[in-house]
């Protein structure tokens, strides 16, 4: 396809409302022309200049599977030939989602029972929070209503998704958070821990943290807790050690539901088929989308567990239909695209080539990087992982904003044709390839970083910086 390069820049920025990019410069063209994405195969994907760029978040990691699968872009097709759309209320439903549900009830982790669907992760966990009040209306207890979310979590953007994510600029000058949602430490023991607190220490003070909110706050008030096996856009950091077990205990002590937020981790991303399973989590309730469809199509669950279901069944004589849905929820060709990324998924052992070659990949960045003196933590599991600048190592001390070390890294990667995410929150230089990533890709990965980095340790030595 040949595109005029020079419209298309000029229609988008008149008239696209691009999410965090800053509005005034990116209209004022300061921030130079948007990029034209065109075309991607496996790990890369192409501007509409010809340059390749290996993409190491997999877009916002979703892309699991890689571009350019024909499998499911030909599932996806033949499902819009089929029946392009039918609704599920009133007991509609078709094939493809039929068969979807069934497979996520048996490969998910706990007893789960039933799935509803939506079309984001911010959609699906705007479901959770109100198949938890729900469920406590039913149950008679009409208090428990107040959801427990942590420092860092991401949850989404919406409204009660939006103030579930502990980060504070998803709040500010938005009216965020609802007051029904309240936070709690995050479990990053690298910045978290007091000197010489062992991560069996600090995860268990998080557990007493959170125990101890729960009391302030009364446990006939509290329904929920939900998080993120491992915090995604809070920095790509897994739980220190005895994290989940210590606040599992405390959440089946007050009679508080365990809602894990797979939407990142599950489908394979840790090196388990999900998070939860790897982090031996036993969720109520269990959110997924990004790697559901690898981003082929917009589909989100809400994966309800036997508990909360069976009261929601108990409940239906006395209130009726359940009132929730949405006009996509099943959407046909969003279930026909799952089938088919799942099948690649278990075909491929995804979870397994996440397991291998992300142990491959933690060890390389852990070897070219942690000795670095601008480097505080490298972290991950599995395909994610995160480098961590400091401007003190020892004092532990981050960098001055105002040199935006993170920023840089990640632009001088980009200019070297990688894709590394600055993640918010820190200098820190995010990861997460499609889970189809090779050893060897995951060589040519960390040699860009490598070079990216180095150049801006250079750059901030010869300004002066002491580092
Ligand atoms: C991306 C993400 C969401 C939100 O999903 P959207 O599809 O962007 O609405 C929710 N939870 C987690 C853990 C995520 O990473």
């Amino acid at each position: 396809m040949t595109i005029n390069i020079k419209e298309i820049c000029e229609k988008d920025r008149n008239t696209v409302l691009h999410p965090f990019t800053q509005l005034k410069d990116f209209a004022s063209g300061k921030l130079g022309d948007p990029t034209i994405v065109e075309t991607g195969k496996g790990i890369r994907i192409q501007d509409a200049f010809g340059n390749h760029l290996i993409d190491g978040f997999a877009g916002l990691y979703c892309v699991n599977v890689g571009y350019g699968r024909t499998e499911v872009a030909e599932a996806i097709s033949r499902q819009a030939y089929r029946l392009a759309y039918y609704h599920s209320y009133a007991a509609h439903t078709t094939d493809q989602l039929a068969i979807l549900s069934d497979r996520l009830v048996k490969m998910a982790p706990g007893k789960m029972s039933k799935v509803f669907y939506g079309m984001s992760g911010s959609d699906a966990n705007e479901t959770q929070a109100k198949l938890v009040w729900y469920y406590n209306n039913l149950r008679g207890k009409p208090t428990k209503k107040k959801i427990i979310s942590r420092e860092r979590g991401y949850h989404g953007c919406s409204v009660v998704s939006g103030s579930m994510t502990g980060m504070s600029f998803y709040h500010d000058h938005m009216d965020l958070p609802l007051p029904h949602i309240v936070h709690t430490g995050a479990p990053h023991h690298y910045w978290g821990a007091n000197a010489n607190e062992t991560e069996r220490e600090f995860a268990a003070r998080r557990a007493a943290e959170l125990d101890q909110l729960i009391e302030e706050l009364g446990p006939d008030n509290v329904g929920a807790f939900i998080a993120e096996p491992v915090l995604g856009t809070g920095g790509i950091t897994p739980p220190p050690e005895g994290y989940w077990e210590a606040i599992q205990a405390v959440l089946k002590k007050h009679d508080v539901l365990l809602i894990a937020d797979e939407v990142i981790t599950g489908f394979g991303r840790t090196g388990s088929m999900f998070g939860s399973q790897h982090y031996g989590i036993e969720p109520d309730l269990i959110t997924v989308a990004k790697g559901l469809t690898s981003a082929y199509f917009p589909l989100s669950a809400s994966i309800v567990g036997e508990k909360v279901y069976n009261v929601l069944e108990e409940g239906a004589d006395r209130v009726g239909a359940f009132s929730h849905g949405y006009t996509y929820s099943g959407h046909p060709i969003g279930a026909a695209a799952a089938n088919a990324v799942l099948d690649i998924v278990e075909k491929e052992d995804l979870p397994g080539n996440a397991k291998e070659v992300g142990a491959y990949f933690q060890k390389q960045l852990k070897e070219k990087f942690a000795q670095l003196p601008i480097v505080g933590e490298v972290r991950g599991v599995g395909l994610m992982g995160a480098i961590e600048f400091v401007g003190d190592r020892e004092g532990k001390k981050r960098f001055d904003p105002a040199l935006k070390v993170g920023a840089r890294i990640s632009k001088a990667a980009r200019d070297r044709g990688l894709i590394a995410r600055a993640m918010p929150h820190g200098d820190i230089l995010g990861f997460a390839p499609p889970l189809v990533t090779t050893k060897d890709e995951v060589d040519e990965i960390v040699a860009i970083a490598e070079s990216a980095v180095k150049s801006v340790m250079d750059e901030l030595i010869v300004a002066g910086q002491k580092i």
